[in-house]
Order: structure tokens, then C-alpha cells, then sequence
């Protein structure tokens, strides 16, 4: 069942508005300073919702903290994303598809799914990161 609740839509679009991957928190946060009254435990059951009929994609950080973003495409793909400032990068991974599929039929899988996610510096904090260090 598909919900359409006010507290959805204020999370739908803060996401959109958003660039990056964002933890539940920092979502929550940004609401709040628009006025929002939406409690924590909303955004989150918001963003599970959203995750799961693939409105947002989700992932989780090296810090194992869930991430949402809301994609430009449903289709399968990967990302890049700057650790520092969240910036994120979709990308397509041939290399890893056919890795992928190769590695499961070797073992006897079927119906294999990966997930593949860098995470790293991204050029302009790598840049600060270099001035900042001298
Ligand atoms: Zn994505
Ligand atoms: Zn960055
Ligand atoms: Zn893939």
C-alpha cells in the first residue's frame, strides 16, 4: 500500500532538493529549520518507505549509517560519494557487471545481486583538504 501522508511528501522532497546521499538525521535537521514539525522516527520510516518502492535509493556509509538519496534513474547503477560533503557521483560499472555475473555462475549462484559503492574525497575537497595542509 502506497501512503501519501504530508510527512512523506515534506521527506520526498527534501530529498530532491538535496544532491547527495543524507542520513536520516541530516535530513530531519534540514526539515526542521524550514519549520517542519516532523519527528525523527517519521523521517526515518519515511525513508525506509521511500527506499523501498525505489523512490530513493539507500545505502549504507563505511560508519554503517543508512544514507537515502532520490536518483535521476531506477535502473541499476553505482556511486561515487565524497565522504566529506556528500557529493554524489551515478555511475555505470560494465567492468563490475560482468565481474559480478562471471564470479556467481563460477560458484553455481543464480539470481546474484551486488551492491558496489565508492566512497572518497571528492576533487574540491581533496583541493581544500591540500590548501588547508600547507
Ligand atoms: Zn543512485
Ligand atoms: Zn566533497
Ligand atoms: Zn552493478
Amino acid at each position: 500500500m502506497k501512503r501519501n501522508t504530508w510527512q512523506r511528501e515534506a521527506v520526498r522532497g527534501a530529498l530532491d532538493a538535496n544532491d547527495g546521499f543524507v542520513s536520516a538525521q541530516a535530513l530531519h535537521s534540514a526539515l526542521h529549520s524550514t519549520g517542519s514539525p516532523i519527528g525523527l522516527a517519521t523521517v526515518y520510516r519515511a525513508l525506509a518507505d521511500l527506499a523501498d518502492t525505489g523512490e530513493a535509493d539507500s545505502l549504507q556509509s563505511p560508519e554503517g549509517e543508512s544514507l537515502y538519496r532520490a536518483c535521476s534513474t531506477n535502473d541499476h547503477h553505482h556511486h561515487l560519494i565524497c565522504r566529506n560533503c556528500g557529493l554524489t557521483v551515478e555511475i555505470e560499472a560494465d567492468a563490475v557487471e560482468t565481474w559480478a555475473k562471471d564470479v556467481a555462475a563460477k560458484n553455481g549462484f543464480t539470481a546474484a545481486a551486488h551492491v558496489v559503492d565508492v566512497f572518497g574525497l571528492c576533487a574540491a575537497c581533496t583541493a581544500k583538504a591540500a590548501a588547508s595542509a600547507e
